[in-house]
């Protein structure tokens, strides 16, 4: 764990990006949690101080790196937040519907790309994007997020989930009788 990443996500999340209680998401899965991303996003200056802990392990896990590419809205943002820090150029991919750039910069064939992101769920998206990546010609070098709930191909994250997450079949708190405290949240 580095230090630095874990008091930065550890101080944004203080800020009132944690959610505790029984949650549902959108996407199917239970969790005796979530994080609001809202709390991070809409204060530039804690971004900031995470997004300055990403590119430190972005640059010491892919050094070779080119490119980083973002996922409008929330992905987009982060990515250039973090890119300033490396010196890197960003490409934005727009997923709503099929998979595309966004035309402010379509790279080159042949990136060493980075898929930069805040939070993971279900990983769905992430593994679309990788694939993506790999059919426009790019190397992927792997996926940086800050939490993720599960695991993936060469991802790096800042810190564990701090949270629980189940199958709605296994999930403890609903065997408990606990009403949901949050339904169908994205996170
Ligand atoms: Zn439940």
């Amino acid at each position: 764990m580095d230090r630095i990443a874990e008091l930065n996500l550890a101080n944004g999340l203080k800020q009132g990006a944690l959610r505790l209680g029984h949650t549902e998401f959108l996407s199917g899965g239970h969790a005796d949690g979530w994080v609001e991303k809202g709390a991070l996003f809409s204060v530039p200056q804690l971004l900031e101080q995470v997004a300055s802990a990403q590119a430190h392990h972005i640059g010491a896990a892919f050094p070779e790196a080119t490119l980083l590419v973002g996922a409008p809205a929330c992905g987009a943002v982060l990515a250039s937040f973090v890119a300033r820090h490396l010196q890197l150029p960003v490409a934005y991919m727009l997923t709503d519907g099929s998979l595309r750039w966004h035309r402010m910069h379509v790279p080159t064939a042949g990136q060493h790309a980075v898929d930069v992101d805040d939070l993971i769920c279900t990983g769905e998206g992430a593994r679309e994007i990788v694939q993506y990546l790999n059919q426009e010609g790019h190397h992927v070098l792997g996926i940086s997020c800050w939490l993720s709930r599960v695991p993936l191909d060469s991802l790096i994250t800042l810190e564990p989930p701090p949270f629980q997450t189940y199958t709605v079949g296994e999930c403890p708190l609903c065997q408990a009788g606990q009403l949901l405290t949050y339904a169908g949240v994205w996170e």
